[in-house]
């Protein structure tokens, strides 16, 4: 699953379900369930949205408790 197709690449709900890491390494709460944020990047992640249209975006999702937004590589995502 580490293989990313550029030219058919995961939606964001199939990047969040590649995550590994559900807990914020600083205070151990649980990122199970938050969303990802996106936004344009030309050093993140190939991604396609909902009309089959391939962006390449930064992913994150921030913790509820100290607001650190832990990017999907540090939440043991390759970048593909
Ligand atoms: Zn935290």
């Amino acid at each position: 699953m580490a293989v990313v197709d550029p030219l058919n690449p995961p939606t964001l709900p199939e990047w969040r379900a590649r995550v590994q890491v559900e807990e914020c390494k600083w205070d151990g709460a649980s990122l199970r369930g938050r969303p990802i944020d996106a936004y344009v990047h030309e050093g993140g992640w190939y991604t396609q949205d909902h009309e089959g249209r391939v962006h390449k975006l930064w992913l994150s999702v921030r913790c509820p408790k100290c607001g650190y937004d832990w990017s999907l590589n540090k939440l043991g995502v390759p970048r593909g």
